[in-house]
């Protein structure tokens, strides 16, 4: 099914769009953290935070005073973007530099989330971060579910842009003696660097070694 909408057509360089569920959720699900955009009495903010997918919505969390999610839970329009930086794209100009990426642009309107679904969505959150951490920590308190708020946006009007691939240049650019090419990047996680009141004995974790895939 198709995520596009006049609001979500990718008017500049449309051949980098994606509009299908299964891209989209490919790159949320790659993605670490969100931007949360919302318009205050006309000012535009572009929160970011964490979130988590299921199926096909998104959930948020933060705290219950939270200026964002109460704004955008009182039901004021929501975009959620995210970004994954794959790559610098060195070109022979500065014009047609460029970066390899894939983001995704969500428009929609939040609702709060309740009830037992409130911490079904904390530990997507968790999961979506790192799978297999929510059934070794300690659950939430009530205390801790009341001061935190969670919102749920669904993925219904959306829209991905992805680059790949070397420069671009003009035709006699290529033969200036200038490097080009394009350097990878990717988040990388270091180390894991133990707390100093660690319990005697806890193993680091498999879900903290394995490599992302
Ligand atoms: C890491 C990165 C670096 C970038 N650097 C630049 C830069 O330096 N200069 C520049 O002009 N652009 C850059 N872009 C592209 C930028 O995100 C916009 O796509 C582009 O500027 C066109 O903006 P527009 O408002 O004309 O979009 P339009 O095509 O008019 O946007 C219409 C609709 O298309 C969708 N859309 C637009 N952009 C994206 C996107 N990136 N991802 C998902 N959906 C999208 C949204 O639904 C939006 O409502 C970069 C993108 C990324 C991810």
């Amino acid at each position: 099914m198709s995520l596009k909408t006049p609001r979500t057509t990718v008017k500049r360089l449309p051949k980098r769009a994606r509009h299908d569920f299964e891209t989209i959720a490919s790159i949320l699900d790659a993605g670490f953290l969100c931007h949360l955009g919302l318009v205050v009495d006309g000012q535009p903010f572009v929160i970011p935070t964490a979130f988590g997918r299921e199926d096909r919505h998104v959930y948020v969390h933060g705290s219950a005073v939270s200026r964002t999610l109460k704004h955008l839970g009182d039901g004021h329009p929501a975009c959620l973007t995210v970004t994954l930086l794959d790559g610098l794209v060195l070109a022979r100009s500065g014009f047609h530099s460029s970066m390899n990426y894939r983001s995704v642009v969500i428009l929609g309107h939040a609702t709060p989330v309740t009830g037992p679904e409130k911490t079904h969505a904390l530990e997507v959150i968790s999961e979506h971060i790192l799978p297999g951490r929510w059934a070794e920590i300690r659950g939430p308190s009530s205390k801790e579910l009341n001061a935190t708020a969670v919102l749920k946006l669904p993925v219904s009007e959306a829209s991905a842009k992805i680059r790949t691939g070397p420069p671009a240049d003009d035709e006699e650019d290529y033969a200036l003696p200038v490097w080009a090419g394009v350097v990878p990047m990717a988040l990388q996680a270091g180390s894991p660097q133990p707390d100093e009141r660690l319990t005697a004995g806890v193993p680091v974790p498999a879900y903290l070694t394995r490599r992302p895939s």
